[in-house]
């Protein structure tokens, strides 16, 4: 199979892409397998993030938009597979200016549709989130919940989910949706909470959490969410949604418990910052779907993971220290 990866340079699309080609996600049966990472290089993309398969002949890379029509017509043709990640991706970043989100979020998403339609692709996998989904007080999403986005990133990324579905019923698109919780891992770009309070605390700074820390999230190890990608790539059926969780829900004041303890710190270190403006209060996937028609299961354990994640930023400051010069973290 030959796949097509938009934002491989990414936190989860370059998982996805080293996984892949180290064979971790169909224990290298595929043959035939290549791989193209095409990817616009924004401030979130990180060509060294793909280093570990710069050198991989089944490897190639094209730095470009999923806007640019003409491009994608150039490349896409014989490629089997879509896998999209490439998307504006911090909620944050989406109050301050929404309009890069919809363009990249909702317009990118349909141009690539239309170019994937007109280049013959077989197989479109649409990577998205829970947040479409809205905020939850009790209980857990299954896939057909109505979405009710609140942010503006959200809400692009429910344009998007939107659109790949009717191309699937319009135009018999062989396309599938994928809503994952929040990842966490190496790679990940330290402006988001995990990484940005890891890197933070290993420096003696202080980090900021949002309002009273009553938030809650379900925390996603990023191999879990490649695998349950590419299940859902291989054997999910055409048109469906399938929800990605890891099964470990917190608090954002237990998790900055956790992550105060693994680096050594106290609350002392601890801001409290004024929330961010309409904050979904809880987040909580039912992943039953996945677990019974793929087989998913997360394996990953969150203590395991965090501790792996900490040790990784020990380990690679080279990797973080300029992105949070570049970006002023
Ligand atoms: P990321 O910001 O780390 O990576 C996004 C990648 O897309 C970058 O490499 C960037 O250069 C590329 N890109 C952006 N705009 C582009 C464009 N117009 N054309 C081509 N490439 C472009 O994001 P991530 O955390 O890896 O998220 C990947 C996907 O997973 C996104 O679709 C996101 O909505 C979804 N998702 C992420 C999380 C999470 O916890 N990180 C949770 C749920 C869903």
């Amino acid at each position: 199979m030959k796949i097509l990866v938009t934002g491989g340079a990414g936190f989860i699309g370059s998982e996805y892409v080293r996984a892949l080609l180290g064979g971790r996600l169909d224990d290298g049966a595929d043959a035939s397998l290549q791989v193209t990472v095409y990817d616009k290089l924004t401030y979130s993309g990180n060509l060294a993030n793909l280093a570990p398969v710069a050198d991989d002949p089944r490897y190639s890379f094209v730095r470009g938009d999923i806007n640019n029509a003409e491009l994608l017509d150039l490349v896409l043709p014989g490629h089997d597979a879509i896998v999209h990640f490439a998307a504006e991706s911090h909620v944050d970043r989406s109050i301050a200016g929404a309009s890069d989100f919809v363009t990249t979020n909702v317009l990118g998403t349909q141009t690539l549709l239309d170019a994937a339609r007109r280049n013959g692709i077989t197989r479109f996998l649409h990577v998205s989130t829970d947040e479409v989904y809205g905020s939850i007080d009790e209980g857990s999403w299954t896939e057909q919940w109505p979405l009710a986005p609140n942010s503006p990133y959200s809400a692009a990324k429910a344009g998007s989910d939107l659109l790949v579905l009717s191309a699937h019923r319009t135009h018999q698109l062989d396309a599938v949706v994928t809503r994952c919780s929040n990842n966490y891992g190496h790679y990940h770009f330290p402006e988001k909470m995990i990484p940005r309070f890891i890197t933070n605390l290993m420096d003696g700074k202080h980090v900021p959490l949002f309002g009273d820390g009553g938030n809650v999230r379900d925390w996603l190890h990023v191999s879990d969410h490649v695998r349950g990608i590419h299940l859902a790539l291989t054997k999910g059926r055409a048109g469906e949604v399938y929800n990605i969780g890891g099964g470990t829900e917190m608090s954002n004041k237990e998790l900055t418990e956790r992550l105060l303890e693994a680096c050594g710190a106290d609350w002392g270190s601890v801001d409290n910052v004024e929330d961010r403006k309409g904050h979904d209060r809880r987040y909580s996937l039912d992943i039953t779907k996945i677990s019974r028609e793929l087989g998913y299961a997360p394996q990953v354990e969150f203590r395991d993971g965090l501790a792996q994640t900490v040790q990784w930023y020990r380990e690679n400051r080279a990797w973080w220290e300029p992105l949070k010069a570049k970006a002023a973290l």
